[in-house]
């Protein structure tokens, strides 16, 4: 059986002095404490003070190094009693440094979740821990273990969900690595564990092998990292069980298909699909091994330490099986994905002297035409011109081998993205039993953090807009928050302040001048080019303050969590997303069923949503050109609506080191990851309130005795007053609730003194 202690200990009854950074050398040297000092390599190291004389400190590291600093670059370290409290609140003194120790001395112990108030915070272990399974759940369900875990967060989102009758929602963020998609299947299973039943719930937990083969990919940080963002809503019944779910995916990465990194691999049901199919099947699409498509072959990468791709196959299979997709369409999916191996090898030949090509009649493309059911000579068509419509006349223009090797390559892209949104329509109609008429339900979000690269391009500003909207709703759900506990209270909510990253949102929604208006429409203009961009953000948004306009084709944003720069390169085009309609005819013209309903999706996808400018084709196709930015952001305002109506939880996932092993803890990395996703903001937003809380009655027999007038009655309430007369705090530092006192920091420290003095 599970221990079920925290080895750390629970301060319950040491307020303990916390005040201005000036003073506290003084106090520490007073006390002997510790302080933190930053090494020149940035990481902080912890030191004694010897003693302070002036401005200078001198102070001993634990090696025996003995050394002067000035006293305002030491940062107060929190008394050893405090080393590894489960709830980054719990600290004294809330300094960077003492937020990384604290967590790094759980880290060194298992003990990889954290709570910083209400936020969960997760530190990717890189190995097993014995912290899973049903002794652990069971423990958490009976309340019997008390040691932040999501197994904890997701109890506490079911009983909301039950108590409050209110929507629950499980936010979990973190860059590529952290370990977003493992903690959402841990929620996942307890979920399914403790609220299972009915059978939906087994389920429920086979959509991740599915999701997981055909959406992620080995990438130089995550051997299996997703590469579409996921929001998956689990239904419930009357009585409280799990009855259905259903799945939304954002942005799936469809570069990838196509394209890839040395040493990264493209989706991983290609590689399972050559490694495991039977021979049967292999004979029926004409397939052969990975190392024979072009496709896979640019990365030099075919295979994952560890992992058994032809085993994930049959896994991958049978858990089609489970959400009823039949072993015909599974037979199906297996074609398409032969169609984009094959479609991979297609080559081309010139055709005349102006560089005209058209693909080669090979084994490759009768595959191709074959697998999707097209005759031969529709396929070399697609591949080789486009319609075109000039002044009133339709005309065909044929296409040199740059273009046709972009149309390949956009067939490609179209076929697997559409495939991966029909297998997620599939896994829905599995998983919607239509039984969730009670309408409770919580959803678990596992969505791509905020990204920094050295170049940035499209899809970090796709994936920084969605987290900087992520970080309102974050602020907001926090803020409420408090503010319910401060008005529960009876305290004066307006002396709080609150940040808002409000003047960012403004600078990419504003209309008509905003990063995505400009964007947009900038996308529409045939002339337009990525220089052409550039130059209009930076004529338009200079004097936004969280806009920056850079050399050439690049901008900065200024984030909540910092400065990005963007290259503009090839924003236009992956705007665009050249869905060409000739793709769509030529799929709608298909024989194969699987190539007529992505056709059908497409064009009803084109049609529906929020379009930019609209084109009339020839055959009288409407084929307005759907921006992937104004598609994304319809999303992720609907995504931000279904949040807002819920009451959530964050779960903050963090990468302790870049080299994906176990017990290695790299400061500067972890502190990043804090800043970027709030931890540090969380922190910072509860100091900037009353952070310090005691009820009437300790503070009364805490402090009480320290009076020197008697006071006229001996509730605890005028005792308190009459004690924070006597030691002058400030009206504006503290304020009197109907349980308890809140103060802000720092105010406890004088009346501790005193009292540590006295007795
Ligand atoms: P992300 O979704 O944030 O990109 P993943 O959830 O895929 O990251 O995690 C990356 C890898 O880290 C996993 O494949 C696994 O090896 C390891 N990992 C993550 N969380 C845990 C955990 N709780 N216990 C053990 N290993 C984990
Ligand atoms: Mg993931």
């Amino acid at each position: 059986s599970p221990s079920l202690m925290d080895p750390s200990v629970s301060p319950q009854n040491s307020i303990l002095p916390s005040r201005g950074w000036d003073d506290i050398s003084v106090y520490n040297a007073k006390k002997k404490q510790h302080a933190w000092f930053q090494a020149p390599d940035g990481n902080w190291e912890l030191a004694r003070i010897i003693s302070v004389t002036g401005d200078e400190s001198l102070i001993s590291f634990a090696e025996g190094k003995v050394c002067k600093v000035p006293s305002d670059v030491l940062l107060p370290a929190n008394p050893e009693i405090l080393d590894g409290v489960a709830d980054l609140m719990q600290l004294s003194y809330l300094s960077e440094p003492s937020v990384l120790y604290n967590l790094q001395y759980r880290y060194d112990r298992d003990m990889i979740y954290s709570k910083a108030g209400p936020v969960l915070v997760a530190i990717n272990p890189f190995k097993n821990i014995p912290l899973y399974g049903r002794d652990y759940i069971d423990g958490y369900k009976r309340k019997k273990i008390g040691h932040p875990h999501v197994y904890a967060i997701a109890d506490t989102a079911i009983r909301e969900m039950i108590r409050d009758e209110v929507n629950q929602a499980i936010v979990i963020s973190g860059e590529s690595g952290a370990g977003k998609t493992e903690t959402a299947k841990i929620a996942m299973q307890y979920l399914a564990t403790v609220r299972g039943g009915s059978g939906i719930e087994y389920e429920i937990l086979k959509t991740n092998p599915i999701l997981e083969g055909f959406g992620n990919a080995k990438t130089s940080r995550n051997d299996n990292s997703s590469r579409f963002g996921k929001l998956i809503d689990i239904h419930f019944s009357e009585n409280g069980k799990i009855s259905g779910a259903s799945i939304q995916t954002f942005l799936l990465e469809k570069s990838r298909v196509v394209q890839c990194g040395e040493g990264e691999r493209s989706y991983h049901s290609f590689y399972q699909l050559c490694a495991g199919a039977p021979p049967s099947l292999r004979e029926k699409i004409n397939l052969k091994n990975a190392h024979e498509y072009k496709y896979l072959q640019q990365s030099n990468c075919y295979t994952i330490p560890g992992v058994n791709d032809a085993e994930q196959f049959r896994i991958a299979m049978d858990a089609l099986d489970v959400v009823h997709v039949s072993k015909e369409n599974q037979e199906n999916v297996c074609e398409m994905l032969a169609a984009v191996l094959w479609l991979g090898n297609v080559t081309f030949s010139l055709v005349d002297d102006e560089n005209h090509v058209e693909p080669v009649v090979d084994e490759a493309l009768q595959t191709v035409a074959k697998l999707l059911g097209c005759r031969i000579e529709q396929l070399q068509l697609a591949l080789s011109s486009r319609e075109m419509k000039v002044r009133g006349e339709n005309f065909i223009k044929k296409l040199t081998l740059a273009q046709a090797i972009d149309a390949r390559d956009a067939l490609a892209k179209s076929i697997y993205s559409s495939l991966f949104d029909w297998l997620v329509e599939q896994i829905n109609k599995s998983l919607s039993t239509g039984k969730h008429m009670t309408g409770r339900s919580i959803s678990i979000l596992d969505i791509y953090g905020f990204e920094s690269f050295d170049v940035n391009s499209i899809e970090q500003f796709c994936i920084n807009y969605a987290n900087e909207r992520l970080q309102q709703h974050f602020n907001r759900h926090l803020f409420k928050l408090q503010q319910e506990e401060y008005i529960q209270d009876g305290i004066n909510w307006a002396k709080v302040d609150f940040e808002d990253n409000q003047a960012c949102l403004n600078l990419f929604e504003q209309k008509p001048l905003g990063l995505l208006s400009l964007l947009d429409e900038e996308t529409t203009f045939p002339k337009a080019t990525d220089l052409s961009l550039a130059n209009k953000l930076k004529q338009h948004l200079s004097s936004n303050p969280c806009f920056r306009g850079e050399r050439g084709k690049a901008f900065t944003v200024h984030h909540y969590a910092g400065e990005v720069k963007y290259d503009t390169t090839g924003f236009l085009e992956k705007n665009r997303d050249l869905l060409r309609i000739d793709s769509i005819q030529l799929l709608s013209s298909c024989t194969s069923e699987l190539p007529q309903i992505f056709a059908s999706n497409m064009l009803s996808l084109q049609s529906e949503s929020p379009s930019i400018g609209s084109v009339k084709k020839a055959g009288g196709v409407d084929s307005q050109k759907l921006s992937v930015m104004s598609k994304f952001k319809g999303q992720l305002f609907q995504l931000i609506q279904c949040l807002g109506n819920t009451r959530s939880h964050f779960i903050r996932c963090i990468k302790p080191n870049n080299l994906h092993s176990p017990g290695i803890y790299d400061q500067q990395l972890v502190l990043q990851q804090l800043k970027c996703c709030g931890v540090l903001e969380v922190v910072r937003i509860s100091r900037s309130g009353f952070p310090t809380r005691m009820t009437h009655q300790k503070f009364a027999r805490r402090y009480g005795f320290l009076l020197l007038d008697n006071v006229a009655s001996q509730d605890p309430l005028s005792v308190s007053v009459a004690i924070l007369n006597q030691f002058g705090i400030l009206p504006e530092m503290f304020q009197v609730g109907y349980t308890k006192l809140f103060f802000r920091t720092g105010q406890i420290g004088k009346l501790e003194d005193t009292r540590n003095r006295t007795l």
